[in-house]
């Protein structure tokens, strides 16, 4: 263990440089604070960065090209020696993340934000103890937490060679038989990412339906494709051992009682993220950790101790690189005197499988739980001009609105550029806007952006495209 001999003061902290953390520093400097940004690894971007979004949605692209050629036999278009280069792949991601760790750098240089490599603690509620670095301690007037989320392990595959999320993004090789244990975002993207690469993929949920949260409408598009990927798609179905046999795993589960074993080259475990706040002196600084280990803080994302702020996946809510950088701006503009609040009416998520699958706002499974009647409308693809010139028409928009105003409450996209086509949907419902808005804005032809107008019109029913009624639910 390396412990400097140095003690600094600072007037703002920031402990992690994620997409939460950076954003904050970035933010606070140009607000006039004097920043130190700690962050314990080599580079700064966070998970997000190094071994989350940007290198795992750099894989899914890859896969995407390979099978939109693949699909455009269907227009007549042909390619010879369509294949994926493993290692030049691994070599571009790997370019990928470079570029942008040193572009984040340049960006702390510029605003004159010190980047101090260690691992922080706190040791009191104004004072920080280093490791491995050249400072000893910070003593700091205000300091913010975003020290972020690791993989959850489970026990049956305590000490056995098994790939997370990590290992699994370095792309060390392309195993002949892959088994996911997992089925929310990340296992279903990096399970097709993997059977994109050409391993016969097994995937094994716990629960009876894949991305728990997500609408189940919407889901159902998505687990077809991935039935068709996949060698096996496991709903419903416990891991209960894992065993490392001949350089192999042979690995047994239950479902409905019957047990069934197979042997697979490598396991990837993505059954969740626990939050980085068990490690940090949180009690030496009096701030109040809850029992899931998330830090409840207010709309300025202060914690119990006003002065020391939480940002991003240690904060309730989603893990999710733009709410963390959302809070780490409101955070910024807290400490700054600014009337900063995150009050955002809704944080979209994307899965980014094949068809991507993204919402915003409320969904109908959360309006039903609540007891809420909504008015919904869906416009299938296959409806839309757009889609069928890509021959990508499996597909929908989901629209959600209160039954009385017909204000927006939630969107749902299944179907191509989904990631793309949310932030519209986010920010009509940040504006308040009502079905008409979205229905009588004029959306250009022919272009996929045209199904969210389209399912406004039809749960206001106004729809000219296809003949429905709207629903009430
Ligand atoms: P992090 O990004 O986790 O950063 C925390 C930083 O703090 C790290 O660099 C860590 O080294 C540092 N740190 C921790 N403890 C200390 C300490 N004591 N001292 C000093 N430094 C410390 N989100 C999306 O929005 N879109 C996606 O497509 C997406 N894809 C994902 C794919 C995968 C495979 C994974 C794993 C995650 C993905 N996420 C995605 C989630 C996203 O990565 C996180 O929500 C986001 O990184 C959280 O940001 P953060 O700033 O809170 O923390």
């Amino acid at each position: 263990m390396v412990m400097g001999s140095l003690r600094q003061r600072t007037e703002t902290v920031v402990i992690g440089g994620g997409p939460g953390g950076y954003v904050a520093a970035l933010r606070a400097a140009d607000l006039g604070r004097e920043v130190v940004l700690v962050e314990e690894r080599e580079a700064v971007g966070g998970v997000c960065l190094l071994e989350g979004c940007i290198p795992s949605k750099t894989l899914i692209h890859a896969v995407e090209v390979f099978h939109t050629a693949e699909d455009a036999r269907q227009m007549g278009l042909t390619f010879s020696d369509l294949a994926i280069d493993a290692d030049a792949l691994r070599s571009f991601k790997q370019s990928v993340l470079d570029k942008l760790a040193q572009g984040t750098a340049g960006l702390l240089k510029s605003r004159g934000v010190e980047v101090v490599k260690g691992r922080a603690r706190f040791d009191g509620a104004s004072s920080l103890a280093l490791e491995g670095s050249d400072v000893a301690g910070i003593e700091f007037q205000n300091a913010i937490v975003a020290t972020g989320s690791r993989v959850a392990q489970i026990p049956l595959t305590k000490d056995l060679p098994v790939w997370t999320s990590r290992e699994a993004l370095e792309l060390p090789t392309v195993p002949e038989t892959l088994l996911v244990v997992g089925g929310g975002y990340i296992g279903m993207e990096l399970g097709l990412v993997y059977a994109g690469l050409g391993s016969r993929v097994t995937l094994v949920e716990l629960l009876p339906t894949l991305l728990t949260g997500a609408d189940q409408d919407l889901v159902r598009v998505v687990a077809r494709t991935a039935k068709r990927r996949f060698e096996e798609l496991l709903t419903d179905t416990r891991v209960t051992a894992v065993e490392r046999r001949a350089g192999r795993f042979l690995v047994t589960m239950e479902k409905d009682g019957d047990p069934k074993t197979v042997e697979v080259d490598q396991v990837l475990v993505a059954v969740g993220r626990v939050p980085n706040t068990d490690e940090i002196g949180l009690d030496k600084a009096g701030v109040s950790v809850g029992d899931d280990g998330l830090l409840p803080v207010d709309a300025q994302c202060r914690t119990n101790v006003p002065h020391i702020l939480a940002i991003g996946d240690v904060t309730p809510g989603p893990m999710l690189a733009h709410k963390a950088s959302r809070q780490g701006k409101v955070a910024a503009e807290a400490i700054s005197g600014h009337p900063a609040a995150f009050d955002n009416r809704s944080v979209p998520a994307v899965v980014f499988t094949d068809p991507e699958l993204a919402w915003t706002g409320l969904t109908e499974e959360e309006a039903k739980r609540d007891g809420r009647q909504v008015t919904v409308g869906r416009f299938p693809l296959s409806a839309l001009g757009r889609a069928r010139t890509m021959g990508r028409t499996d597909g929908m928009a989901k629209v959600i609105a209160d039954p009385e105003s017909e204000l927006l409450l939630g969107v749902g996209l299944v179907g191509p550029h989904a990631s793309e086509l949310i932030a519209e949907a986010s920010l009509a419902i940040e504006m308040g806007a009502t079905l008409e808005d979205l229905a009588a804005t004029i959306h250009p032809h022919p272009t996929l952006s045209e199904a969210v107008m389209e399912a406004a019109e039809v749960a206001a029913g106004s729809a000219v495209h296809i003949s429905v009624s709207k629903s009430k639910t």
